[in-house]
């Protein structure tokens, strides 16, 4: 039985920056933004992405919009 996978919460604590990372379960390596692509800082926040955090995330995301 496969593993599903656990998407996670990547989040830059300098700006803000914040995605959602889910890796696919059928792949050997995992690709994963390893830098902040707004300013650069590569001590991301890697945390376990709730269900939550997945609705707060879209959200985020449609309120940016203007
Ligand atoms: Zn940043």
């Amino acid at each position: 039985m496969p593993i599903k996978p656990h998407p996670k919460l990547m989040q830059c604590p300098n700006c803000g920056w914040q995605t959602i990372y889910a890796p696919r379960s059928d792949a050997l390596i995992e690709h994963r933004p390893e830098t902040c692509p707004k300013c650069g800082n590569k001590e991301l926040d890697i945390k376990q992405a709730g269900i939550a955090n997945l609705a707060i995330s879209l959200i985020a995301s449609l309120l940016k919009r203007n």
